[in-house]
């Protein structure tokens, strides 16, 4: 076999496993504890948030990620073919300094 066919089929694998992993999540978070979570983030989003370093523009700390959820709605919702009736939140992912306490936002930076 082929080097690149070989290679192709590990990502392809990875891509699945990750894909499974998420789903499995996501009912659990259904059925354990109705509760659901969206987020909304860009590849350009992701590359600020995992992939550069960002410092504060007032201490010049090196800026640490966050989360915050943020209530949404509370009714019946439906995860991959499950029904529940839950309360929804949405997930915020920011970056904070640890000196000062300013956040920034993703679309920000
Ligand atoms: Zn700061």
């Amino acid at each position: 076999m082929d080097i690149d066919l070989i290679l192709f089929f590990v990502v392809l694998l990875v891509i699945i496993i990750v894909i499974l992993v998420f789903a499995m999540n996501y009912k659990s978070f259904g059925s354990k504890y109705n509760r659901s979570y969206v987020t909304e983030i860009s590849i350009k989003e992701i590359k600020a948030y995992y992939f550069k370093k960002q410092y504060c523009k007032e201490c010049n700390q090196r800026l640490v990620r966050a989360k915050e959820k943020e209530f949404i709605v509370e009714g019946w919702d439906s995860i991959n073919g499950t029904h529940f009736y839950g309360k929804k939140y949405r997930v915020i992912i920011f970056l904070k300094c640890p000196i000062c306490m300013k956040k920034y936002k993703l679309e920000d930076l």
